[in-house]
């Protein structure tokens, strides 16, 4: 039966058990589950279903890195006996198959939610100034007793007036715009999507510049022929500033963190609590301050990552919908991959951290570094370097850090030994898988 025919004659607004603001990883993630438990719900998407993961995120960036790990290894073919001369890369053909896949992927999204029987209403939600919590969406007003933020972020560029030129560059977002391989490619940022999008450039033959912290962009211009002439002043330590011009840029991109999409949903209405950086405050069950009102994934800044915004969103209908009470996400022992060149994996605590934890004498740590049997053949070479972080006197996992082939895979199954609270010597008692470089971690000493 439609939500609006179950109106009572008064009401004003189309009303749900549950509307869902974004349709992106928490959002669909949350609905999906709310629908599954009996509840009536709809999502408001102003985009494409999705949402960043989808469209501009997870997604379309590993297909990129699958893509830069192909030239990557082109470079060792002739030591396996492969003869490639004449390798070319046409960076439209794998756009087209990239946007051609997000486009099904949307559409799937689509289709799950029509197949739960969940309303999509597409458009910009704003909650209103009527009493109770309510959204207007394109003129028309729904309601809920259960409304959930899924609104995700976007990412920051500076202002014209902090950096002269700042809106000459794009973001990730237009990265995945890009109809050509830039030939000369600067990055500002420090954060894994800088360090991810910095690696495919690169390895797919774009001259790269990473700019980080000590490297400050003064200002960008546009010469007459189109290209960017990038400023930057170098501080490094001990050393005196220099300004240096990076000449004959054709992409410079901000990577240099993310905002909440908080702005033109009215919340200062409703009287929830924000961080510093504008992110909605939620306690651990994922509560705003407004009763009634919830928030998940990357609108409330922690652990920007799309698992944790889905399973977030799970665990809110299932305490929502289900009544069970306790359902909240453990935000402890994420694990987390770089897509780097090799990849980066890692799960729980810093050495740092464990020690500030446990204190220096209560924390054992041991490392690894060798060159992974891929390249016993090869001329080019790459490091495989671990690191396990052990607590207390049963040398406990609490850390588990890695780099190198294959590091994005192997990662997963450790973070359920480490969730599970496993120690050293569980490490120790599992036999070796040989001959891999997974098999380092449970032969360390
Ligand atoms: C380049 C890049 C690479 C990434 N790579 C990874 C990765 O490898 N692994 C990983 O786990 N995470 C990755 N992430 C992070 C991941 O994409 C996010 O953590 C995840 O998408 C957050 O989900 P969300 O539901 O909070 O928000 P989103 O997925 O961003 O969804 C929010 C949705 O809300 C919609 N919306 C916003 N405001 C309104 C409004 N007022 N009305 C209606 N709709 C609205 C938006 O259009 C959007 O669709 C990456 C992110 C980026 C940018």
């Amino acid at each position: 039966m439609s939500a609006l025919r179950s109106l009572p004659p008064r009401a004003m607004a189309a009303a749900f058990d549950y509307l869902v603001l974004g349709g992106g990883s928490g959002g669909l993630a949350s609905a999906r589950r709310a629908a599954e438990l009996g509840a009536r719900v709809a999502v408001v998407e102003r985009q494409r279903l999705g949402g960043t993961c989808v469209n501009v995120g997870c997604v379309p960036k590993k297909v990129m890195w699958n893509t830069a790990v192909h030239f990557e290894f082109i470079h060792d073919h002739a030591d396996y006996g492969f003869k490639t001369s004449d390798v070319k890369f046409d960076w439209r053909v794998i756009k087209e198959k990239r946007d051609a896949y997000v486009s099904r992927l949307n559409g799937i999204y689509q289709n799950n939610l029509n197949k739960a029987h969940i309303e999509t209403i597409h458009g910009h939600a704003a909650f209103t100034t009527d009493l109770e919590p309510t959204i207007e969406v394109n003129g028309k007003k729904y309601t809920a007793p259960h409304i959930l933020i899924a609104t995700g972020g976007r990412p920051s560029v500076p202002q014209e007036s902090e950096i002269p030129g700042a809106s000459l560059g794009i973001t990730s977002d237009g990265f995945f715009e890009l109809e050509e391989l830039p030939r000369r490619s600067v990055i500002v940022g420090a954060g894994y999507i800088a360090v991810e999008i910095a690696g495919i450039l690169s390895t797919l033959g774009s001259k790269t510049s990473l700019l980080i912290r000590h490297d400050k962009v003064k200002s960008i211009a546009k010469s007459s022929l189109g290209l960017l002439e990038v400023t930057v002043t170098s501080s490094m330590p001990g050393h005196k500033p220099t300004v240096s011009t990076i000449s004959e840029v054709d992409c410079l991109l901000w990577a240099i963190g993310r905002e909440p999409n908080t702005d033109g949903l009215n919340l200062e209405k409703l009287g929830l609590k924000f961080d510093a950086k504008g992110h909605i405050v939620v306690d651990e069950f994922q509560n705003t301050s407004r009763r009634g009102i919830y928030a998940v994934g990357d609108v409330c800044g922690k652990a920007l990552l799309t698992p944790v915004a889905i399973a977030a969103g799970r665990k809110l209908a299932h305490r929502l919908f289900e009544g069970k009470q306790d359902s909240k996400l453990d935000y402890s022992n994420i694990p987390t991959v770089v897509f780097s060149h090799p990849p980066i994996g890692t799960v729980g605590l810093t050495e740092e951290e464990a020690v500030s934890t446990y204190g220096r004498e209560k924390v054992k740590i041991y490392t690894t570094s060798f060159t992974p049997m891929y390249h016993a053949v090869t001329q080019r070479k790459t490091k495989c370097v671990m690191k396990l972080v052990c607590a207390g006197q049963e040398e406990k996992v609490v850390g588990l850090h890695m780099q190198g082939l294959g590091c994005d895979e192997m990662l997963q199954g450790f973070a359920v030994a480490v969730k599970m609270g496993a120690t050293k010597a569980s490490f120790d008692e599992t036999v070796a898988i040989h001959p891999t470089s997974a098999e380092e971690l449970v032969t360390l000493r």
